[in-house]
Parts: C-alpha cells; sequence; structure tokens
C-alpha cells in the first residue's frame, strides 16, 4: 500500500521532544514523502506559521497550543546510500547514531556526531558539532522543500556561515543530503568512535533531564589552536560561575557539567529562555564574553 500522510488536529507534543516541557500543534503533518511535503506546503495559506521538528533533543514548545503546522519527517524520510568511496546519501529523519555506524561500515568516518543525539535534519539545522568538527564542513549538497512548496538543492557556501544557513533554512524542510566523509580503516573508526562517547559522556550527563540546551561562545569557530570547538570555551567560561541557580524554578547549572541547564522538574519555555538570558547577562557583565544558548522554542512564550 502506498505511504499515506498523517495530519493530526490539536496533537499534544509532549512525547515528541526529550524535555517534556508538554505543548501541543494545532496541526502536526506528517508527509507521505518529498512531493506530498511540497504540495502540502505549497497549498497551505501564506499566513500560516510552518515549523520543523526532528527528534526534539533540542527543541521545547510553549505550554500555549503551536498555532501553525508542525512537520515531521520521521524514519520514512530517513536512509542512507553510498553514491561513491567518499559520498553518501543521507536522509533528513534518520537518526545521527544510525547514519555513523552506516558510514563506518562503508570506511566513512562521521564519528565525531557518534555520541549526538538527533536526526540528521535536525543536526544539519543546528550545524552539530563535537570536537571541533561540524556537520556542514562535510555537506555537498542539501535538497530541501521551501515553504512555497519548491524543491530546491542548496549548495555548500550556504552552509559555511551560520547566518546565510539560517536565513536559506528559515522557510524550508530539509530532506535529504550529500555529506563528503573521510575514509579510515575499521580498528581506527572503532577507537574514533569510543573516544567520542567517552568526551561526549565527560560533557553530557547520562543521567536522565528534564533540560539539556547548551551554550555555546559566539562566533562558530574553534579557537585558534582549533582545539576547542564554541561548546567548549563556554564550558570553561561558565565553569567560572559556578553552581548557579534561578530562584523559584528548578532550573540550575551544575559544576559538573558547566553548559547544560539542568532542572529538576520539567520546565516551560519562557522559563528556560529566562534562565539562559540572565546566565549570557551574567557572562557578558563579569567576563566581557558573548554567550548564545542554542534554546529552539517554538510557540509564543508567555
Ligand atoms: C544529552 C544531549 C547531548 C547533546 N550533545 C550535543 C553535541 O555534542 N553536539 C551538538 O551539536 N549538539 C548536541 N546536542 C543538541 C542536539 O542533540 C542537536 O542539536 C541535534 O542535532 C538536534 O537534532 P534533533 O533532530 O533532535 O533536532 P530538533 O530538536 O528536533 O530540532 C532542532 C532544530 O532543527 C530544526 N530541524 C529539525 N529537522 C529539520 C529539517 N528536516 N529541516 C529543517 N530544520 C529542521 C528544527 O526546526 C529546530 O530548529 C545534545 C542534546 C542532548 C539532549
Amino acid at each position: 500500500m502506498p505511504m499515506q500522510r498523517t495530519l493530526i488536529e490539536n496533537k499534544d507534543l509532549t512525547d515528541l521532544t526529550w524535555f517534556h516541557p508538554g505543548g501541543s500543534a494545532k496541526v502536526f503533518f506528517q508527509p507521505a514523502h518529498m512531493a506530498d511535503l511540497g504540495e502540502y506546503l505549497r497549498d497551505l495559506p501564506e499566513k500560516t506559521q510552518v515549523e520543523v521538528l526532528g527528534s526534539g533533543s533540542n527543541t521545547c514548545f510553549s505550554r500555549e497550543c503551536f498555532d501553525g503546522v508542525l512537520v515531521y519527517l520521521g524514519a520514512r524520510f530517513g536512509g542512507f546510500e553510498a553514491l561513491s568511496e567518499r559520498t553518501v546519501r543521507v536522509g533528513a529523519g534518520a537518526l545521527t547514531g544510525d547514519v555513523v555506524r552506516e558510514a563506518m561500515l562503508h570506511g566513512l568516518d562521521l564519528t565525531f556526531l557518534g555520541a549526538v543525539p538527533g536526526t540528521i535534519g535536525g543536526a544539519i539545522a543546528s550545524n552539530a558539532s563535537f570536537s571541533g568538527r561540524r556537520l556542514c564542513e562535510r555537506i555537498l549538497r542539501a535538497t530541501v522543500v521551501s515553504r512555497d512548496g519548491r524543491i530546491q538543492t542548496l549548495k555548500p557556501d550556504v552552509f559555511e556561515r551560520s547566518d546565510r544557513r539560517a536565513a536559506a533554512l528559515r522557510n524550508a524542510v530539509i530532506v535529504q543530503a550529500v555529506l563528503d566523509l573521510p575514509q579510515q580503516v575499521p580498528e581506527r573508526l572503532n577507537a574514533a568512535l569510543a573516544d567520542v562517547k567517552r568526551q561526549h559522556e565527560e560533557m553530557f550527563p547520562a543521567a536522565p533531564l528534564y533540560t539539556g540546551h547548551v551554550f555555546s561562545k559566539k562566533n562558530e569557530n574553534a579557537d585558534e589552536a582549533g582545539r576547542k570547538s564554541p561548546k567548549e570555551q563556554a564550558a570553561q567560561i561558565l565553569s567560572r560561575l559556578g553552581e548557579f541557580r534561578l530562584p523559584g524554578t528548578g532550573l540550575y547549572l551544575d559544576r559538573s557539567f558547566p553548559n547544560i541547564i539542568f532542572s529538576n522538574e520539567s520546565s516551560d519555555g519562557s522559563r528556560l529562555a529566562e534562565f539562559a538570558q540572565f546566565i549570557t547577562n551574567r557572562c557578558r557583565q563579569e567576563f566581557a564574553v558573548d554567550l548564545e544558548c542554542n534554546l529552539n522554542i517554538v510557540g509564543d512564550l508567555r
């Protein structure tokens, strides 16, 4: 039977994001395939707001109903295909962990993403990075469906700068990408993945979290020596703030994992935004450093 689109009204989103802040969407749309996505977006009234959700590891919804269409690709937009010795086509709905493992089976190295949760679409949109390496550096082209329903191919220069990437993706859904990956022998790939997982565990706690939004130092580049990513640079700065709590909320920073927002209760988008602002202001005042929090909040804040 051909794949059908899924359309649900007033969809509860609690279980679709990692940190369960609640929230709902007026319309939840999972397209059957790329052409279906294009037709649906083209036929929507121009004023209808559209947002995209990957696996929700970096997204919060406000507790108000999001008054628009939430596009969710899911596994039907997954997939991995080796195109040549170094290039692979990956679906935006594929989970990064699965893609990393598939790449390894083809002798290709994407291991730096091996511990980053989420989908390829989310990883491209946020330029997922670890250990000074970033996904957008590996993109040869990406296919997107724009808000007016057109299918477009984005070239690598779009991904070189965060402002260009954000502008190109503001009204577009990434459907797939072609990546250029370095070749590596299996033993080295296995060792690299184990190393990434160990380093990641040092930065991100394994304990269940209510939030996990991470601060980065503004300016996406690694430091001069190329060793520290913007997130690691932020962690160094935030460790100087030490233990930090926002009175009246369950939100806090933990000395062991300095650049992650923790909460001992589920917390809505407005509280998270307030806390993130509080921290960035303190860092600007005390250390003259600009941090940004990659908190992605959908819907109106109260
Ligand atoms: C425990 C933990 C550890 C983490 N470690 C890291 C880390 O080491 N490095 C790192 O970079 N991040 C890390 N993150 C953050 C997060 O995992 C990444 O940002 C991830 O790439 C988000 O993927 P997602 O599918 O969950 O995206 P979502 O949270 O669903 O979405 C994130 C953004 O991407 C957009 N988006 C998603 N799919 C598409 C699409 N198909 N087309 C267009 N836009 C899309 C959304 O609209 C949203 O703006 C971590 C998060 C957690 C919870």
